[in-house]
């Protein structure tokens, strides 16, 4: 089995609602999943659009990465995925963020790519706070520093615990 981290974000509509059907479809995927806290957080690279409803979970899986991306690229469409533009407002987002100690880049088709650890989520406190939350300890397995190191640098960036 191998742990995944996956990030979850919803920007449009009922954003709780958007952010639970995933976890309930994420479930039915991965073993003895953990969720972090929800944060509601302000939109970073696309300013204009709402806030965001940021959370992560944690699992355990024998898919590899690239089967995982198509499982979780499924459960996006079938939860009803609309996105205005890119970096935009989405009803739901699913990114692989760190899968194992694996750090490689995948080819998905001839202009699409999976990375891991996701390229921009040292730079995105909304991903690394739930990250953090769950394993306070994890280290990018790219360069050996905590997560919790790069976040420091991120204190600037709007991340709130989200109350229902
Ligand atoms: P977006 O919908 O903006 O999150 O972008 C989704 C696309 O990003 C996917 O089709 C993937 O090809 C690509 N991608 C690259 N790395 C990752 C990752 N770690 N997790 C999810 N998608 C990724």
């Amino acid at each position: 089995m191998n742990t995944v981290w996956l990030g979850l974000g919803s920007n449009i509509g009922d954003r709780l609602a958007y952010i639970e059907s995933a976890i309930e479809k994420l479930s039915g995927i991965l073993a003895d999943m953990q969720i972090a806290p929800i944060y509601d957080t302000i939109p970073i690279d696309y300013l204009n659009q709402s806030n965001f409803l940021n959370t992560v979970v944690r699992g355990e899986t024998v898919l590899t990465p690239k089967e995982l991306l198509n499982k979780t690229q499924t459960i996006e469409q079938t939860i009803g995925r609309k996105r205005i533009t890119e970096k935009g407002p989405r009803t739901i987002d699913i990114d692989i963020l760190v899968y194992e100690s694996i750090c490689a880049t995948y080819e998905i088709d001839s202009n699409s790519y999976l990375t891991v650890p996701h390229e921009s989520m040292h730079m995105r406190l909304f991903a690394l706070k739930p990250l953090l939350d769950l394993n306070p300890d994890l280290v990018d397995p790219g360069d050996g520093v905590p997560w919790s190191i790069k976040a420091e640098k991120l204190s600037e960036q709007k991340v709130e615990l989200y109350t229902r």
